[in-house]
C-alpha cells in the first residue's frame, strides 16, 4: 500500500509536470486565460501532468478570488491532476530553503529602504537597478545599530549572490536565448513575507514541475530563479524548461488590463460570448483555430505545436469579440 500526499505531489514522478500559478488578485482576464491555456497545452501535448498553484503569499485573504479563477479555467476545459497548492501553506518549506542558504553563508540582513538603495552609489559594472551591496559586509556591531535604526521595522533578508557573476542566460522555448541580471535579491521582506522568487523556485521543485510556462513579463526574473535553483541544489535548465508567452495587449497597445472593457469570462459572458466562444477566440489568436471555429480544449492539444506558436504579443480589440 502506498500513501499519497494530496497537496504536493512527489518530485520523483517520472513524466514531469507543467503548471499555472495565478496570483488571486482579481478575476483572470483574457491575457491570463491565454497564458493558462498555453501552459496546459504545453503540458498535455508533452504527456505531462498539469498542476495549479495559487500564489497567495501577498493575498491570503482572497480565497474567493482563487475559487473564481479556478472556475474560469475549468470553463475553458483546462483541467489539473491534483488539488491546487496554496502557497501560504508552504511556509515551512520556504523557511527551510532560507535556512539552507543561510547555513551556506549566502544570506544577510538588509535594512535599506527603496530610497536608500536609489541614493547609494552603484558599483562599477553593476547591472542597473541592482542592489548596491550597502548591507552585504557589515560587522555585527554595524548590523545591530542598523537594526535599532529601523525598529520596529525588521530587516529584510537578501541573497549573497556569487561575487563577479552579474548575468545569467537560459534557452527559452519561445523567446530563444535570454540573458538577464542577477544580484543580491530579496529572499524575505521586512514584513516577514517570503519573496516571490524564493517561493516559486522552492514550490516548483517540490511539485515536480519541469516545464514552466508563464507570461513573458516574468522572463527577466528567470535568471534570478535559476541562480536560486543552483544554490539550493534544485533542478536547473535543461532539466527544467521555460516558455515565456508574449502578453496580450489592449486596444491602446498597452498590456491588457481590466480598464480595456469586457476582458474577463464574466464580462464577456454578459456581452453574449460563451466560454466556448472565448476558447475559440484564444485558439485563433494562437493559430490553432480558424475565425469563428468552435473547438474543444482536447482538440487543441492535438493541434498544438510549440514551433508554430506566435512570438509576438496578441493585440486584443473588442471588435474581435
Ligand atoms: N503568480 C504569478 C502571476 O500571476 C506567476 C508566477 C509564475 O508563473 O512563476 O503573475
Amino acid at each position: 500500500m502506498s500513501t499519497q500526499r494530496a497537496s504536493v505531489p512527489s518530485a520523483a514522478t517520472p513524466q514531469g509536470a507543467g503548471r499555472y500559478a495565478p496570483s488571486p488578485s482579481g478575476e483572470l482576464h483574457l491575457g491570463n486565460l491565454r497564458t493558462a491555456l498555453v501552459a496546459w497545452l504545453f503540458a498535455r501535448s508533452s504527456g505531462r501532468r498539469f498542476l495549479v498553484r495559487i500564489e497567495d503569499l501577498d493575498r491570503a485573504r482572497d480565497a474567493g478570488t482563487a475559487d473564481a479563477q479556478l472556475a474560469d479555467l475549468r470553463a475553458l476545459g483546462i483541467d489539473w491532476d491534483s488539488e491546487p497548492v496554496l502557497q501560504t501553506g508552504r511556509g515551512d518549506a520556504h523557511e527551510a530553503a532560507i535556512a539552507q542558504l543561510s547555513q551556506a553563508g549566502l544570506v544577510y540582513e538588509c535594512t535599506c529602504t527603496r530610497k536608500d538603495i536609489l541614493a547609494a552609489p552603484t558599483a562599477p559594472h553593476a547591472p542597473p537597478g541592482a542592489y548596491p551591496g550597502t548591507c552585504r559586509d557589515l560587522t555585527e556591531a554595524e548590523r545591530d545599530s542598523a537594526r535599532a535604526r529601523i525598529a520596529p521595522r525588521l530587516p529584510a533578508l537578501r541573497l549573497r549572490a556569487p561575487a563577479g557573476e552579474t548575468r545569467l542566460g537560459f534557452d527559452d522555448l519561445l523567446l530563444g536565448h535570454v540573458e538577464g541580471d542577477i544580484d543580491d535579491l530579496v529572499l524575505r521582506r521586512g514584513d516577514g513575507t517570503v519573496a516571490y522568487n524564493l517561493a516559486v523556485v522552492v514550490d516548483d521543485a517540490a511539485m515536480g514541475i519541469d516545464q514552466i510556462v508563464r507570461g513573458d513579463d516574468l522572463a527577466s526574473s528567470t535568471p534570478r530563479q535559476i541562480l536560486l535553483q543552483r544554490l539550493l541544489g534544485l533542478p536547473t535548465p535543461p532539466a527544467v524548461s521555460y516558455a515565456h508567452v508574449p502578453l496580450v495587449l489592449g486596444p491602446t497597445g498597452a498590456r491588457l488590463a481590466k480598464r480595456d472593457g469586457a476582458v474577463t469570462l464574466t464580462d464577456l459572458g454578459s456581452a453574449g460570448l460563451s466560454a466556448s466562444a472565448v476558447l475559440g477566440m484564444l485558439a485563433e489568436s494562437l493559430g490553432l483555430a480558424s475565425p469563428g471555429e468552435r473547438v474543444t480544449a482536447a482538440q487543441l492539444v492535438a493541434r498544438f505545436d510549440p514551433a508554430t506558436m506566435p512570438r509576438e504579443p496578441w493585440v486584443w480589440r473588442p471588435a474581435s469579440a
